[in-house]
């Protein structure tokens, strides 16, 4: 499945396209449909699982095709942290669409909250807001809810957790009867579906059950600017006794380069990627079954199909732009075995999208330092680093934006 099976308006699509989107993750395959075909819906996804896409694609294709007269869309989050991060994706995905939109969130200062309250006034399709703020925007009355005609919740189980449930209330109590309410939480317990239960119309459900990785994995990895990493992976090469070993890394020219450069220092190893006829892939990979090649080096086509037994170690030369394809990634390690050994190495700007896999596991990385000779290391900090997601480079609004964007002001 791609995105071009939705049959998004042309708009959306180029944003997608220029944040590097490919292809859907589950949940956007089971979500996207009924959220299109206008049904509430109760997802139980984390974070990581591209949710975020789940609900905003459907949502801003549909806006599109509105006259743009009215508040249409509003996304209550429990964090300053998750507003902005769903921002940052709208901000993306809406690009070209003319869709404009606007986070509202508290701990500015009143420099804040008065730019904010101007963008209000100039009128937007979308508020993403923490509950906190928005009802104190409320109280101001600048927002005019009566017209809107999807509500999500996004992360609800943490909103109860943080106490939100009574300002949640109050915020629906304002909205019109008649809309599409999309409940989005990591987790359902009763109390969770109880609220959801209050409400939701009869919904669909979408449950994404996420794997995890064998629990004898040994994972590591390094914090290494892309400079490094080739030292650093030839060290970790040289000093390895495992007789098996695969590579991977997200482009093929990575894949290309490193096939090149490896066999220059004496590691026997080939390189598997969508240049190859199938022929020549199938002689490699029965090459490495039967050990007789040592190193494997190949893109994440090679993650879902390969089955060989007896792959001690897995090295990321990158982060992998899918969660999903990091746990498929490091599976190929610790199949026949009970043990296995997956290395990671991640860039400065990979960091968030590293963590991300983290919080999905539930299970933090050990982070190695860096061995003599390759340089010195920097900080992990996940939270500090943000990017677009997504592979390749995303639309950027020339910094020109703060709260109000993309629309001249009606
Ligand atoms: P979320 O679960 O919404 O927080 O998304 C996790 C990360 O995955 C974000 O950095 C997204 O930009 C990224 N992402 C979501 N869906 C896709 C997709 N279909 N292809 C590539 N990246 C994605």
């Amino acid at each position: 499945m791609t995105f071009e099976d939705f049959h998004f308006d042309t708009k959306l699509q180029d944003g997608l396209s220029s944040m590097g989107y490919e292809k859907p993750t589950p949940i956007q395959e089971q979500a996207i449909p009924l959220i299109l075909e206008k049904h509430d819906l109760i997802a139980c996804a984390q974070t990581g699982t591209g949710k975020t896409a789940a609900y905003l694609l459907p949502i801003l294709n549909n806006i599109i095709h509105s006259d743009h007269r009215h508040l249409n869309t509003l996304i209550i989050a429990p964090t300053r942290e998750l507003v902005q991060q769903i921002d940052q994706q709208v901000e993306g995905f809406a690009y070209f669409t003319g869709v404009s939109s606007i986070p509202i969130y508290g701990g500015g200062d009143g420099a804040t909250w008065d730019q904010q309250k101007k963008a209000l006034e100039a009128g937007v399709d979308m508020i993403i807001a923490t509950p906190g703020r928005l009802i104190a925007q409320l109280a101001s009355g600048v927002i005019d809810l009566k017209y809107v005609q999807h509500l999500v919740l996004d992360e609800a189980d943490r909103m109860l957790d943080m106490g939100f449930h009574d300002d949640i209330m109050r915020i629906i109590k304002n909205l019109p009867e008649h809309k599409q309410t999309l409940f989005f939480s990591a987790t359902m317990p009763p109390r969770i579906r109880s609220l959801a239960n209050k409400i939701l119309r009869h919904p669909k459900e979408v449950n994404i059950s996420i794997s995890k990785p064998a629990e004898g994995i040994l994972q590591e990895a390094y914090l290494v600017r892309d400079e490094q990493k080739e030292k650093l992976i030839m060290h970790l090469l040289k000093e390895t006794s495992y007789s098996s070993v695969l590579i991977f890394a997200s482009t093929k020219d990575n894949v290309k380069h490193l096939a090149r450069l490896l066999p220059k220092l004496g590691l026997p190893s080939k390189a598997i990627h969508s240049d190859l006829e199938q022929n020549e892939r199938e002689e490699i990979l029965r090459e490495f079954k039967n050990k007789q090649l040592r190193f494997l080096i190949g893109t994440d086509v090679l993650s879902r199909g390969i089955d060989v037994d007896g792959i001690g170690l897995v090295i990321n030369y990158d982060v992998p732009p899918d969660p999903e394809d990091y746990i498929h990634r490091i599976g190929r390690t610790a199949r026949a075995e009970s043990t296995g050994h997956a290395i990671t190495f991640i860039n400065e700007r990979d960091q968030r999208r590293f963590y991300q896999i983290e919080k999905l596991m539930e299970r933090e990385v050990t982070k190695m330092p860096l061995p003599e000779g390759i340089g010195p290391s920097f900080e992990y900090q996940p939270e500090g680093h943000r990017h677009g997601g997504g592979k390749g480079a995303r639309p950027t609004s020339g910094g020109k934006r703060k709260f109000f964007k993309r629309r001249s002001p009606r």
